[in-house]
């Protein structure tokens, strides 16, 4: 392993590479098998046979596995995940698994192994119940979308953040995929042919497309704070006294209802696959939103750099903000899952066909219904009624 150039590791060379970095004992036994189940990049896990303590190298691929070689994609993105995860890692650090190393040339960041945990998705998916999965989710958002905001950082270090951040590559697949493609007809879409009519019904509906290309402008232009990017419950580990949150690669300088957003749609599916599940469901939104809004307000309260942040009224409209542009942006990802390139478990593991089609009728319903009514939602609860309504 002495290449100073980039390669794909294969299992043997990222055992090779952990003895380099000394990580595990000098004659420990070390196995090691590739577990990513992801899209885009490879994940080793390396074990010590004897310990079972592991860790994990992460490593960038130069194009998208779920694509191919014909899809070529930035390897700056291994660095943009290790800089997210470490900064992330500083503001909400029992939320973040911790970097050991990382090398930009390779593409690849060493991390702890979370293998203890569940990835939330495949356990809510099994039914599992993670009673503090929604409380944590909401402190993490408040923490990392206050403190690098220009409300928690300081002016010339937020804005080195955001030349840091700018990360055209990554925002350009979430443009593609969750802005624009599901709203046209762009051969990137995937669906059953049965519902070839709702999606033609979302074509044809200028108000909607509307409402998508503002919230589309609000993602391109408003650098609001540094976010995650692709916070679903995918990139989330969880059981029930843990939650960490990894996989950071799409962070840039946003809206911060976005990630706020994903964390709704990404939860509305188990409801929506599963509608005896929501009372579970209506109990972590409204969890994560109030937890969120209280750890935010203290922030605001304690830690202000904006000597205007005392005028009466603003920091309602701010919260209100969020509060709408997440349900808006909850509506895109609802839609782009359910008939745009990139699918979730939560919905197209549901067996039955009949079942199944009805469920993503209902999505794409409830996505439209975020979009163009989200003004018309004013609270927690007006928001779950309308979540029971579509049921
Ligand atoms: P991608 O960017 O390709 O989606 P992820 O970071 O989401 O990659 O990782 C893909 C999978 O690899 C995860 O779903 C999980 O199963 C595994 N994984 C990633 N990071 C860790 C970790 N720190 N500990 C244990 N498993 C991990
Ligand atoms: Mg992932
Ligand atoms: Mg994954
Ligand atoms: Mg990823």
């Amino acid at each position: 392993f002495s290449s100073k150039e980039y390669q794909p590791l294969t299992e043997s060379l990222a055992v090779t590479l952990a003895v380099k970095m000394r990580i595990f004992s000098e004659n420990a036994v070390l196995s090691c098998s590739e577990i990513g189940d992801g899209n885009l990049n490879l994940v080793f896990r390396v074990t010590d046979t004897v310990t079972r303590q592991g860790i994990i190298i992460k490593q960038a691929l130069p194009y998208a596995k779920v694509v191919g070689e014909s899809w070529p994609l930035t390897l700056k993105r291994a660095k943009i995940e290790a800089d997210a995860l470490k900064i992330f890692g500083k503001i909400a650090p029992e939320y973040v698994p911790v970097v050991h190393f990382t090398d930009d040339v390779f593409a690849i960041t060493v991390m702890d192994d979370l293998s203890h945990l569940s990835i939330a998705r495949t356990g809510l998916i099994r039914g599992e119940k993670y009673p503090l999965l929604s409380k944590h989710l909401g402190e993490y958002l408040a923490k990392t979308l206050f403190f690098t905001s220009d409300f928690g950082v300081n002016q010339s270090e937020k804005k080195e953040l955001q030349r840091q951040f700018i990360n055209p590559e990554l925002c350009k697949i979430t443009e593609d995929l969750i802005f624009t493609d599901p709203f046209i007809d762009s051969p990137t879409n995937s669906f059953e042919p049965e519902l070839r009519s709702a999606v033609e019904s979302i074509w044809k509906d200028a108000e909607l497309i509307f409402h998508v290309a503002l919230l589309k402008k609000s993602f391109l232009t408003e650098g609001e704070a540094l976010l995650h990017g692709d916070l679903h419950t995918g990139s989330v580990f969880a059981n029930a006294t843990e939650t960490k949150v990894i996989d950071p690669e799409f962070a840039f300088y946003g809206p911060g209802g976005f990630d706020i957003g994903q964390v709704f749609a990404n939860l509305l599916f188990q409801a929506l696959a599963n509608e005896e599940k929501i009372h579970e469901i209506q109990e972590h939104l409204e969890t994560f939103w109030n937890v969120f809004v209280d750890q935010y307000s203290e922030l605001w309260n304690t830690e202000n750099q904006e000597p205007l942040s005392y005028a009466p009224g603003f920091f309602d409209a701010v919260i209100q903000k969020f509060f709408q542009d997440a349900l808006g942006f909850a509506g895109c990802e609802l839609i782009r899952r359910t008939i745009g390139l990139a699918h979730v478990a939560d919905l197209d593991s549901i067996q039955d066909i009949d079942k199944r089609l009805l469920v993503k009728r209902k999505t794409i319903d409830l996505g439209k219904l975020l979009i163009k009514s989200k003004k018309e939602i004013h609270s927690i609860d007006d928001f779950i009624k309308v979540v029971v309504q579509t049921l």
